[in-house]
């Protein structure tokens, strides 16, 4: 039987890839997202976040973040496996071929940037083309979740550098933001977005999860919110099972529709995973569970792939 294509808009290998801590394209084991995890489970299109705040103990995060873009690109180049993702005929071309699996490589925390329009423009040149403004923390564009009482929204520099990246071709994803930061990225920036891996409130109630305003703010944009696995996001009690992610699925396509869902594993940034799902390598038994629970072949290929897809195709550069 064909896989089920999956579209995954958030996992953290990057950077233990980088660090060498496993051999992404080689060794199975160990990590949530390697390569053969990633094919095995019928992943064609990876989102590679660099998430590298002080708090993981980054020396000099800039040069580490620089560097980690370089070695992606060149491991990918050498492999002939993975072809990084940088425009909409790189995107089409990827889904044609079915010999690689295509990566885009996104920044997770704004911190990196250094509040300049030119290092933008750099890592821009360099093929990052997903960006979130902030991690859990404030930092020099606007405030994250978890520093939500001191949250004043988007700050002088971020009301123009959100459309500043916007304009280039870069996608906005605002999971982490607190809220009024998020309600300032969507007002002054000039394109939809997405939150590449955030659930739903209603369900969970971990302030990492989006409120139903937040939900239809993004939706009525014509955005896409990608499901993130992680036991804490999915379920009050922190202990998950696939069924968890298929309850957030059924309630934003149930009030929303089931075309602004997608997967935002968050593999390898997640300590702890479903009790059933522990790797990209298991994406089609949660496919399998979509059928059972009712969704059509054509739904689920939606939510698994083309929301992303379609929404990348949007708003990726053209060449
Ligand atoms: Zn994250």
């Amino acid at each position: 039987m064909k896989k089920q294509m999956i579209f995954d808009a958030h996992c953290d290998t990057a950077l233990l890839w980088y660090q060498k801590k496993f051999d992404f394209f080689n060794e199975k084991k160990g990590h949530q997202a390697s390569f053969l995890k990633l094919k095995e489970g019928g992943v064609k299109i990876q989102v590679f976040a660099l998430c590298l705040n002080s708090e993981h103990g980054e020396f000099d995060p800039l040069r580490t973040l620089l560097s980690n873009i370089i070695f992606i690109k060149n491991e990918a180049e050498k492999s002939g496996k993975l072809k990084i993702i940088e425009n909409k005929n790189d995107l089409e071309a990827v889904k044609k071929n079915p010999n690689v699996i295509g990566g885009l490589i996104a920044i997770e925390g704004g911190d990196l940037l250094r509040g300049s329009f030119e290092i933008a423009r750099i890592i821009f040149d360099l093929g990052v083309r997903v960006f979130t403004p902030t991690w859990n923390y404030r930092n020099c564009i606007g405030t994250g979740m978890y520093e939500a009482e001191s949250d004043n929204g988007l700050t002088r520099f971020g009301k123009k550098f959100i459309p500043y990246l916007q304009d280039l071709g870069v996608i906005v994803d605002v999971s982490h933001s607190a809220e009024k930061t998020f309600r300032d990225i969507l007002k002054y920036g000039t394109k939809p977005v997405i939150a590449s891996h955030s659930n739903v409130r209603k369900i969970c109630s971990h302030p990492r999860n989006l409120k139903d305003a937040q939900l239809e703010k993004i939706i009525g944009n014509k955005g896409v919110v990608g499901i993130d696995f992680f036991p804490n996001f999915l379920n009050n009690t922190g202990k998950a099972k696939r069924t968890d992610i298929i309850r957030h699925i059924d309630y934003i396509s149930g009030k929303f529709g089931d075309e602004c869902i997608g997967f935002g594993s968050d593999f390898d940034g997640i300590h702890r995973t479903p009790d059933d799902l522990n790797g990209a390598d298991q994406y089609p038994l949660l496919i399998n569970d979509l059928e059972k629970n009712g969704y059509s072949k054509k739904q689920i290929n939606k939510i698994a792939f083309e929301n992303f897809y379609h929404f990348f195709k949007k708003h990726l550069p053209k060449k």
